[in-house]
């Protein structure tokens, strides 16, 4: 180093090594932004990179990647539609990954290329997600008939579901003809799984004696089917006193539009038992649904679901960004809270600033 270097602030001090570059081979590269005709092309065309990229749009909430997003999925929409979705969901812990680990594989040897896609509520939370950790579906993350997405994460449980709906979307356009959704047993989601996929499938553990009161109604009544899962080694005799108390609840249930009659079945997802049944379930779910005319029924209520929700989300957003609304909206709020006015006038008062 020369003398007048050392002067320069800039030089070098003896010490710590500088550490080497994290990749050498490292330049910012301007990514070329695609249209959407181009995302088509490639998801048309069975191109799992794009599809990845077109579901990162369709999670976005950035305004420009929304406007590319519907013009993909729009495109798209004409060539979706030809699967078999089924919603999953059970308690953390009940083996669901394992489940469509298996369960997947299983779909795949029968000819079918599987998407799998989530609605994790939980992961608004810590950031987290049900499928992020990959390595816990070993074979059908890697497997080329198979497409395993991690669930979006999101601020509010509404949007995280319709971009998990508009991605099945995606999905079967790129050739995916079995998609299963998979959602943790808490909060609204079940719901949310529940309105987008054919048939809905309920993970309970061997102890469902008391299991089944934690679980709720409403989830129990939405079910076309529920397996005991770790039915297997010790638990076998609780698993088969499990299933009958299953099948003796959703007795009381009234019976399903769909008059599917939900039964219970045991499993090992760990085991592979019980999966050809549960898969049998499912193509005679979907005949007889098919010859009723109730398997494109249900679905045309789905989107008369979603129609109905996409127009209230939007006029909420429309309500609450409004300029006048956002001015008045505090003051109106501390009113309500003091007790001066009413909640149903202030929602007049409010709605009026339209
Ligand atoms: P998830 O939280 O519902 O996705 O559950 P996981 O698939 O991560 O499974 C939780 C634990 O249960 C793991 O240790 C699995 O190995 C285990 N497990 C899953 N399925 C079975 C099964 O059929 N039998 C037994 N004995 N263990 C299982």
């Amino acid at each position: 180093m020369k003398k007048e270097d050392k002067k320069s602030a800039l030089h070098i001090a003896k010490g710590t090594a500088m550490p080497p570059n994290v990749n050498q081979n490292f330049k910012l590269k301007k990514r070329k932004v695609k249209t959407a005709e181009e995302y088509v092309q490639g998801i048309l065309s069975g191109n799992t990179v794009l599809l990845s990229q077109a579901i990162t749009l369709v999670e976005s909430t950035q305004p420009k990647h929304q406007v590319l997003a519907q013009a993909i999925v729009e495109q798209c929409l004409v060539h979706s539609g030809q699967s078999f979705r089924l919603g999953l969901t059970g308690t953390p812990g009940v083996g669901k990954s394992t489940f469509v680990e298996s369960f997947g594989m299983l779909a795949i040897a029968e000819g079918k290329k599987v998407a799998v896609l989530a609605i994790d509520p939980t992961s608004q939370m810590t950031g987290g997600s049900i499928l992020g950790d990959k390595t816990r579906m070993e074979q059908l993350s890697v497997h080329a008939q198979a497409f395993v997405r991690p669930s979006p994460a999101g601020d509010t449980l509404g949007g995280v579901a319709k971009a998990t709906r508009e991605s099945i979307v995606l999905c079967e356009a790129a050739g995916f003809d079995f998609i299963i959704v998979e959602t943790v047993g808490v909060g609204q989601s079940e719901t949310a799984v529940h309105s987008m996929v054919d048939f809905f499938l309920l993970l309970l553990l061997p102890n469902s004696g008391d299991e089944l009161q934690g679980i709720k109604r409403g989830v129990m009544e939405m079910a076309d089917l529920i397996a005991i899962n770790k039915a297997d080694g010790a638990a076998l005799m609780a698993a088969r006193l499990a299933k009958k108390q299953c099948k003796n609840g959703l007795h009381l249930f009234p019976p399903k539009a769909s008059e599917w009659i939900a039964t219970a079945e045991l499993c090992s997802a760990v085991q592979g038992t019980g999966l050809d049944t549960i898969w049998q379930h499912l193509q005679t779910y979907q005949a007889h649904t098919q010859i009723k005319g109730y398997f494109q029924h249900h679905r045309q209520q789905q989107a008369k679901y979603w129609l109905e929700e996409s127009i209230g989300q939007a006029l909420k957003n429309r309500f609450y960004q409004h300029p006048a609304v956002e001015q008045q909206y505090e003051r109106i709020e501390k009113e309500v809270l003091k007790g001066v006015l009413s909640p149903f006038k202030a929602a007049q008062q409010l709605l009026d600033l339209l």
